[in-house]
């Protein structure tokens, strides 16, 4: 039975077609399913009783469910949602000063098992299908909304849609699931359904480079790149993808990338790791490496996870590391880390996956079992 989260416009106008229905009963029912956070058809007023009727028997709405609920003092909110077959994704809730990022994950677990994360210590499962990407923005608008509702009692201004910007930074390597993550992509961008801009909706990637070449064919949105190096030789270590898309093809790949990019800049997130990659003769390599690429560098202190083998640089070290870059005339933010306290940060996200590569170290923080009790 097709579940209406994996269709963006164009395959649920298609699949309407096959069941004699005209495209403007898709958008109809594109609306109800994402602009009002609707799983039930009966409840779908303005769509015609038999097509309710018909869609009652032979399609569904379903989403991911949420298993756990985490506040953060810092108001970050994190959210384990189980997919079946003991495999559990988390999503995270961001809130800031006009705007609220959810940072969505694409895979269950995550296959390129780079050095610093919590999430490739896990090995990979699966790929998540469209609506299992697209369920996580469906589910976080509804379980905000509700939250609202209940804290003030007040009638929610945004119809309870307060995800504002989307940040494809959770679990997984988003271009490694290139099909269903640009479909899901479109549902955020759709007018019937988010509504999100270009600029609002981010793809971070450890480095794919035909997913970024594709990426801006099919739907060039707002672009991370996962640099951490500044040299092949450390890089092939830290992020050994590295080792298959070394970096003279990834800075021509993000240079081509802007051509089509709402942007007119990619963002390198470079993680700080104490006496690894955080000595200001690295950034000094990172100036000349991205010489021909318009760029911004977010540098993200290392979050911890249990078992980590490395440790995050002092304050200190990365003012002086930001300085050179700013003195070179690159715009340079520090990450403030978000929700750490709850294990929401970059790089911790770790939900539950049930391995299918080779990979021994279990860096697993949650259990299903332990949040079912
Ligand atoms: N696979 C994609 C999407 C994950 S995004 C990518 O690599 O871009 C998650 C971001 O957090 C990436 O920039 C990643 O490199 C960074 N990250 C991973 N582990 C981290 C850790 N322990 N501390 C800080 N940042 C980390």
């Amino acid at each position: 039975m097709p579940n209406l989260l994996d269709f963006d416009l164009d395959g649920l106008t298609g699949w309407f077609a096959e069941l004699g229905e005209k495209p403007f009963r898709a958008r109809q029912v594109m609306r109800w399913i994402h602009r009002e956070g609707c799983d039930d058809f009966a409840a779908m007023t303005d769509v015609a009783k038999t097509l309710r009727a018909k869609l009652a028997e032979q399609a569904e709405i379903r989403a991911p469910v949420p298993l756990k609920d985490t506040l953060s003092a810092d108001g970050t909110r994190k959210w384990l949602f189980d997919l079946g077959g003991a495999n559990a994704i988390e999503s995270v809730f961001i809130p800031e000063a006009g705007r609220g990022t959810l940072c969505v994950s694409s895979q269950a677990g995550c296959a390129l098992d780079c050095a610093f994360c919590s999430t490739g210590k896990q090995g990979f499962n699966r790929n998540l299908s469209v609506g299992e990407i697209v369920g996580q923005l469906w589910l976080a608008n509804k379980l905000l909304g509700a939250a609202a509702g209940k804290a003030d009692g007040e009638e929610d201004k945004d119809n309870g849609r307060v995800v504002s910007n989307v940040v494809m930074m959770g679990m997984g390597e988003p271009l490694a699931n290139f099909d269903n993550v640009v479909a899901a992509l479109r549902v955020m961008l759709d007018d019937h359904a988010y509504g999100l801009s270009r600029r609002r909706v981010t793809v971070s990637t450890a480095g794919v480079v035909p997913g970024i070449d594709r990426l801006r064919e099919e739907c060039p949105v707002a672009l991370a790149v996962s640099l951490h190096a500044p040299d092949d030789e450390l890089r092939d270590r830290l992020v050994p993808l590295n080792r298959k898309y070394p970096l003279r093809d990834l800075m021509a790949a993000c240079r081509r990338y802007l051509d089509r990019a709402p942007r007119d800049f990619v963002t390198f997130e470079y993680v700080m790791l104490d006496g690894v990659n955080d000595a200001p003769a690295q950034a000094r390599a990172l100036v000349a490496l991205t010489r021909e690429v318009p760029c911004k560098f977010n540098l993200i202190p290392f979050n911890p996870f249990p078992r980590a083998p490395l440790r995050r640089s002092s304050p200190e070290r990365v003012r002086r590391f930001a300085g050179v870059l700013l003195e070179a005339g690159i715009v340079t933010t520090t990450r403030k880390t978000r929700g750490d306290d709850v294990a929401a940060a970059c790089g911790q996200l770790a939900g539950q996956v049930k391995d299918k590569t080779r990979r021994t170290c279990a860096g697993a923080t949650e259990t299903l079992e332990g949040t079912r009790s």
